[in-house]
C-alpha cells in the first residue's frame, strides 16, 4: 500500500514481548491514520475506567499516510493516550523528523502497554525491533539521552523520541522530546510513558529515505503548485520570517496575549521585548525547519554568555507568552534558558509557564509566601524564580512537587482561594490565546476533546477574516459574536482532526480540498470531499464518545470564572467576557448531540459509529 507502511508494532512491556501486525483490519478510509486510527484502536481496546497511569493505559505512538512522504510539513507524529492530568482523550503531536524515521524503518505506528520492570528503551531499526536496557539512561535529560543513543547505536542520524526526568518523576505535564527541543508536550503524554519505565524510542530506516506516491508523477507537479499557495499564505510568511513569535505583536493588538495570568490586556514595553522580531534581533542566530517542511518556523538561537543555555532550539510563541507576557517577564534570555530547561527535563512549557505564573499570583494574594517555596520570591517578572521553580517542578522538589501536579490539583492543595483563579479546561492547562478576544475561541476551548486546546480547531484565523470555502466558511466572522460561533467552530474543529489523522502541520494553511488531492495521490484512493470531511466528524465525535465513557459530562464543557465574568480593563479586548452558555447550546444542536452533550444515536448511526451506542447507553 503507498502512503500507509500497513505495519503496525505491539509491545507488551510487562512481558517483554513484541510482535507486528497490518493495518488490514482497520478500515483505513474511516479513520485515515494519527489520531483517528489511535481513537479506534483505543476505544475497542482500552477500558475506560482504567488509571492513566496503571500499565494497563495504551500509549500510540502513530503516523499519518502523508508522513515521510514528499508532501510538505508532514513530518510529524502524534502520540494518543488516557492522560493523565484530565483522565480523558489525550492526544499531542510533535513536528521534527521522528514520523518520518519510524516509517523509513517500516512501520505506521506503536502500540505500547503494560509497564517494565526496569527502565527499557525500544530500538527499531531497519525493521528490526528490541526492547534493551536503560537503566543507565534513567535520570538523564532528554538531549543527553538523545546523545546517548547516538552513540551507543552508533548511528548519528538515529531520531530518537525520549522522556526527561519530569516523565520519571511523574510531573503530570511531562512531555515527550524529539530532536532535541520537539514536543509531545501536552495532557502528560511522557507521564504515560514514565509510568511505562520505557525511556525512549530510537527508530532508524537506512533503506529509503522518502515513502513512495501512488501518482508519483502527478504528485511532483501538483507539488510544484502548492508550494506557492504554502508560501503565499500570510501568517505562514510571519511564521518563516519570524518564528511562530512573529505573532507575538499582532496578537497584542487583539488583547489575545495572556499578561499576568490573563488579568491584564495590554503591556506594549513588555511585548515589543519578547516579540519574534526582538528575537531576530538578538539571540536568533538560524531558521530551522521540519522534514519537507518550506515554511521552517522553527528557530535556532545562540548559547547563552553565562554557559547556562546551549545553542540550539528556541522558543516558540506558547514558550515566550507562557515564560514571559504570561510571568510577567520580559527578559527574552530568561524565557529561552527557561524553554531549554522545560526540553531537558521533558515538560510541557504552556503548562509550566501556566504553573508559575498561577503561583506567582498565589504569592501576590498571600495564599503561598517564601515558607512555601523555598525561598523562592514569586513575584511578578522574577527571572530567577521562574529558573528555580521550573527545576522545582522538574525534579518534583519542594513547593515544585504540588505545581508538578497541574493547576487543577495544585489549587486544592493551596487554598479554596486558589481554586477560583486556577485556570484550565478538564484539567489542562489554558493556551496562550485569551478566550475573550476570539469568543469562538472560547467555544473551542470548552468542547475540544483534550482540554483547553487552541490546535484541535485554530478557529481564531476564521475571526481574524480567514474563510475556508471547502468546509463552507465563505463570510467573515467578527471576533466579538457569539450568535454564529458554533458553525465555523465545529467545521474547523472537523477539520483539524482530519489534520490530525493524515498527520500534517496545521500551519501550512492549504484548502482542504488541495490536502484530499495530495493524499489521493499519495494513497492512489479516490475519495470526495464530502467522505474525506465526515472522517473528521466520525473521529472527533469518536473521541466525544471514549471522554463520555471516562466520566466527562456538560459541566466539563466549560470555561474558567476569569474568562466567564471578569472582563479586561485595557487592551484590544477591553470589556469582554466569552457568553458560553449561549454558543453551547448552539453548539449541540448543530453537532447532533443531546442537550447534555451526548451524540444522538442517528448521528453515531450517520457517521459508522453505531459500534459506540452500547458502550454509551451503559
Ligand atoms: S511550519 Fe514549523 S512546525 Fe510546521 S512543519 Fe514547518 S517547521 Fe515544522
Amino acid at each position: 500500500m503507498f502512503g500507509h507502511i500497513n505495519k503496525l508494532i505491539r509491545v507488551n512491556l510487562t512481558e517483554s514481548r513484541i510482535f507486528t501486525e497490518n493495518l488490514d483490519r482497520y478500515d483505513l478510509k474511516e479513520y485515515i491514520g494519527g489520531s483517528g486510527l489511535a481513537a479506534k484502536i483505543i476505544f475497542d481496546e482500552l477500558d475506560p475506567s482504567v488509571d492513566p497511569l496503571s500499565p494497563e493505559n495504551i500509549l500510540l505512538f502513530m503516523t499519518g499516510p502523508l508522513t515521510g512522504t514528499a508532501s510538505p510539513s508532514c513530518g510529524r507524529y502524534c502520540v494518543c493516550t488516557k492522560s493523565p492530568l484530565t483522565g480523558l482523550w489525550a492526544e499531542s503531536h510533535a513536528a521534527g523528523f521522528w514520523g518520518p524515521e519510524l516509517k523509513f524503518s517500516g512501520y505506521d505506528g506503536i502500540v505500547i502497554k503494560g509497564r517494565s520492570d526496569s527502565p527499557v528503551y525500544l530500538s527499531i531499526i531497519d525493521g528490526k525491533i528490541e526492547l534493551r536496557n536503560a537503566s543507565k539512561l534513567w535520570g538523564a535529560d532528554t538531549y543527553q539521552t538523545e546523545k546517548y543513543l547516538k552513540d551507543e547505536l552508533k548511528d548519528q542520524s538515529l531520531k530518537v523520541a525520549s522522556i526527561g526526568q519530569a516523565g520519571e518523576n511523574g510531573v503530570l505535564f511531562a512531555s515527550i522530546m524529539n530532536d532535541s527541543g520537539r514536543a509531545a508536550g501536552r495532557c502528560g503524554v511522557g507521564t504515560v510513558m514514565g509510568s511505562k519505565n520505557l525511556k525512549a524510542i530510537a527508530v532508524r530506516g537506512t533503506k529509503i529515505n522518502v515513502i513512495p506516491a501512488a501518482r508519483d508523477e502527478m504528485l511532483k507537479e501538483f507539488l510544484r503548485r502548492i508550494y506557492v499557495t504554502i508560501r503565499s499564505h500570510p501568517t505562514a510568511q510571519i511564521y518563516s520570517s519570524y518564528g511562530t513569535d512573529g505573532i507575538m505583536t499582532m496578537m497584542h493588538e487583539y488583547g489575545d496575549v495572556p499578561i499576568k495570568y490573563f488579568n491584564k490586556g495590554s503591556w506594549t514595553e513588555g511585548i515589543e521585548k519578547i516579540s519574534g522580531e526582538a528575537m531576530a534581533k538578538s539571540i536568533l542566530k538560524k531558521q530551522w525547519a521540519c522534514y519537507r517542511c518550506i515554511i521552517a518556523c522553527g528557530r535556532h538561537i545562540t548559547g547563552d554568555e553565562s554557559g547556562t543555555r546551549e545553542e540550539g532550539s528556541g522558543p516558540e510563541y506558547e514558550t515566550c507568552a507562557s515564560l514571559g507576557a504570561l510571568c510577567l517577564n520580559d527578559d527574552l534570555n530568561i524565557i529561552a534558558s527557561g524553554n531549554e530547561l522545560c526540553n531537558r527535563y521533558g515538560m510541557d512549557t504552556i503548562s509550566s509557564g501556566s504553573m508559575i505564573a498561577f503561583a506567582m499570583e498565589c504569592y501576590e494574594k498571600h495564599l503561598i509566601s517564601k515558607e512555601n517555596t523555598e525561598g523562592i520570591a514569586l513575584e511578578w517578572g522574577n527571572g530567577d524564580a521562574i529558573i528555580n521553580t521550573l527545576h522545582q517542578i522538574g525534579k518534583t522538589k519542594g513547593f515544585g512537587e504540588i505545581l508538578a501536579k497541574g493547576v487543577k490539583r495544585a489549587a486544592k492543595e493551596i487554598d479554596k482561594e486558589a481554586e477560583e483563579f486556577a485556570l484550565h479546561v478538564k484539567g489542562l492547562e489554558i493556551p496562550m490565546h485569551d478566550p475573550r478576544a476570539f469568543k469562538g475561541l472560547g467555544l473551542q476551548y470548552a468542547t475540544s476533546h483534550r482540554g483547553a486546546c487552541h490546535l484541535r480547531g485554530l478557529v481564531y484565523h476564521i475571526e481574524q477574516g480567514e474563510r475556508i470555502p471547502d468546509l463552507g466558511i465563505h463570510k467573515r466572522y467578527e471576533r466579538f459574536t457569539t450568535d454564529d460561533k458554533a458553525f465555523p467552530v465545529i467545521a474547523v474543529q472537523n477539520w483539524h482532526d482530519i489534520m490530525d489523522s493524515l498527520i500534517m502541520c496545521k500551519f501550512a494553511f492549504l484548502p482542504p480540498a488541495s490536502v484530499l488531492s495530495m493524499l489521493n495521490m499519495v494513497a492512489g484512493w479516490d475519495m470526495r470531499l464530502d467522505e474525506f470531511l465526515k472522517v473528521g466528524e466520525r473521529t472527533y465525535n469518536l473521541k466525544r464518545v471514549f471522554n463520555i465513557t471516562c466520566g466527562a459530562t456538560k459541566s466539563d464543557d466549560t470555561l474558567p470564572k476569569r474568562f466567564l465574568e471578569e472582563p479586561l480593563n485595557d487592551g484590544g479586548s477591553k470589556g469582554q467576557i466569552v457568553e458560553l452558555e449561549l454558543m453551547l447550546k448552539k453548539y449541540y444542536e448543530e453537532r447532533g448531540w443531546t442537550e447534555k452533550g451526548i451524540p444522538k444515536e442517528e448521528k453515531l448511526k450517520e457517521l459508522d459509529l453505531s459500534f459506540t451506542i452500547p458502550r454509551l447507553n451503559n
